[in-house]
């Protein structure tokens, strides 16, 4: 096992990632973009060089590849009606990536891109990647918004409970053979009825936790940093413990709230 900072000699190259922001202008709403902050925190914090790519309308194939872990924020219907369109053009290489195991976080509208379509709330059926079998429809009627928490057991392999906060119209359905992220303690979730939420699909994970989501769970940010420098250097890494009492603290608040133990 690797641990990144006290492995460091003086004068070695650091290990570094370049984290591909997905349409920054267009998709990043309720604070999504205290991902991208959390992670490069997270990375300097232990002597990880971190380089941001934003990846928009225009970005090359090649600049898109280059990436070792993605991110995507949410957006209204507007925006995702743009990136949708361009989203055309990049589906080969997403696929590729995600197909391949790079790490990414994708939320709200982010994460429904990963489905088969996005019905939005006027009733235009936008075609998504295509990637995951599932779809999202927004029947226009109330949204789904407040503080929400789940137990990420799928991923983590073990009770894990994230805290977020969702605001979404659509309700996405997964189909046969993608696991849900974790199960609704309490708040809405991916739909009205399922009681679970997000997914995760090789190395994707897709959630409605916007607020943002990592600060609120930095074992969160650290499962997407371990996999990408894990990936990237094919070896196991074991990340230095950080100290996340602040972080800590916030959760508590929202628990508390939520009367979810954890
Ligand atoms: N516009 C989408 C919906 O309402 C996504 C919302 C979001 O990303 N917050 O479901």
């Amino acid at each position: 096992m690797t641990n990144p900072k006290s492995n460091y000699t003086p004068g070695a190259k650091p290990y570094s990632l370049r984290i591909g922001w997905l349409y920054p202008d267009l998709m990043n709403t309720y604070g999504d973009r205290g991902n991208v902050i959390v992670l490069q925190k997270r990375c300097q914090w232990r002597g990880i060089k971190t380089e941001i790519k934003e990846i928009g309308i225009g970005t090359s194939d090649k600049d898109f590849l280059s990436c070792d872990l993605l991110l995507m924020g949410g957006a209204q219907d507007t925006q995702q009606e743009v990136v949708a369109k361009d989203l055309k053009d990049k589906k080969k290489t997403f696929k590729a990536m995600v197909e391949n195991g790079i790490p990414g976080l994708y939320i709200c509208g982010g994460f429904q891109y990963l489905g088969e379509y996005y019905k939005t709330a006027n009733g235009n059926k936008l075609p998504q990647l295509g990637i995951l079998n599932m779809y999202t429809q927004n029947p226009g009627r109330e949204r789904l918004i407040g503080n929400i928490a789940i137990d990420a057991k799928n991923l983590f392999g073990k009770t894990t409970i994230l805290i977020g906060f969702e605001n979404h119209g659509g309700r996405t359905i997964l189909g046969k053979g993608i696991k849900p992220l974790g199960k609704v303690l309490k708040g809405f979730g991916s739909n009205d009825s399922a009681k679970e939420e997000g997914a995760i699909y090789k190395n994707s994970i897709g959630t409605y936790f916007h607020g943002p989501v990592l600060p609120k769970n930095p074992l969160l940010a650290d499962y997407l940093i371990k996999t990408a420098l894990e990936l990237k250097y094919g070896k196991k890494f074991e990340l230095e413990k950080l100290d996340d009492s602040l972080e800590e603290k916030a959760r508590k608040v929202i628990a508390k709230r939520l009367s979810v133990a954890i």
